[in-house]
């Protein structure tokens, strides 16, 4: 049977009532997703058309700006290329005095804005200027990008819980706070966030607390964009691959038994096609 046409005329609705009104002098936080244009959510993309200001980050898909309204002043507030990055205290305050100009401010963040995303900064910033909020959630790379790549967070034959985890702190470094004899054994997924340049000591950290070097490892990069790219590994095997360079990033470290679904459920690879939405 022939595919149907889509049916594109229902988008037409989306410009009807029922969003809630984006209200001059606030700010939204949204998040973009991991890169996939079509993953923002509806809120999201009813946001980029209503805003003054957005202030958006490295791992936003350039795509999804397209969408915004045109009269809206962009500004790039991520690092990228090896330049520093713009302080979090300085895009904070901007966002408040954008505000106070009476300025819809959307900032747009990659994936969540609350899942290792800094939104909580931003937040606490706004909540301190009386300056109103609200957040727009969005597809985190930790889950969606996993399934990009075949990956579920859960199965139930597998796991009963997943932890997620960043492999560095506000210094660079891997962060300290963790529990990581804990985390080796507490779930059998571990899903990790800026994890490749630590890779090496996180594995051997996770191993000394008692996870087998033969787990099951999977590096998911630039995740759902066109160029994704998935290596798969185990956890003996993943901190040489990163010392040697072999890792491209931005990436997802997942470790756990879940990786084994990619040999059945890679249906990206399979589809294929030339949707450039998702
Ligand atoms: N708030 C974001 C995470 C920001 S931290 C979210 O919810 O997804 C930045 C890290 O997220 C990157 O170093 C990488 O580990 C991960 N990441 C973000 N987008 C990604 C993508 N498209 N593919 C793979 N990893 C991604």
């Amino acid at each position: 049977m022939a595919d149907p046409e889509p049916n594109t005329g229902h988008f037409a609705r989306l410009d009807g009532a029922g969003f809630p009104r984006f209200a001059a002098g606030t700010v939204w936080l949204v998040g973009a997703g991991p890169g996939a244009p079509g993953l923002l959510s509806l809120l999201g993309y009813y946001a980029l058309g209503q805003a003054d200001v957005i202030v958006y980050d490295a791992l936003v898909g350039e795509a999804i700006l397209d969408w915004a309204n045109p009269a809206a002043e962009k500004i790039y507030a991520g690092k990228r290329g090896g330049k520093p990055s713009p302080k979090q205290a300085a895009i904070s305050s901007r966002l408040v005095e954008w505000a106070r100009e009476g300025k819809r401010v959307l900032r747009l963040k990659g994936g969540d804005p609350f899942m290792f995303g800094r939104g909580g900064e931003e937040c606490q910033t706004l909540t301190d200027n009386g300056i109103p909020f609200r957040i727009v959630p969005g597809i985190t790379a930790g889950i969606g990008g996993l399934a990009y790549a075949g990956i579920p967070a859960t199965h139930r034959d597998t796991n009963h819980a997943v932890i997620f985890l960043t492999g560095h702190d506000e210094t660079g470094a891997v962060p300290h706070g963790v529990d990581w004899q804990a985390v080796a054994t507490a779930a059998p997924v571990i899903v990790m966030y800026m994890a490749v340049k630590h890779m090496a000591a996180i594995a051997d950290q996770l191993m000394t607390g008692g996870r087998p070097a033969s787990d099951p490892v999977a590096v998911v990069a630039k995740a759902t964009h066109a160029d994704q790219s998935v290596v798969v590994t185990t956890l003996g095997g993943v901190g040489g691959l990163a010392e040697r360079g072999e890792l491209p990033t931005p990436a997802i470290v997942v470790a756990g038994p879940v990786v084994n679904y990619r040999d059945v459920f890679a249906w990206r690879e399979q589809l294929g096609g030339e949707a450039t939405l998702g």
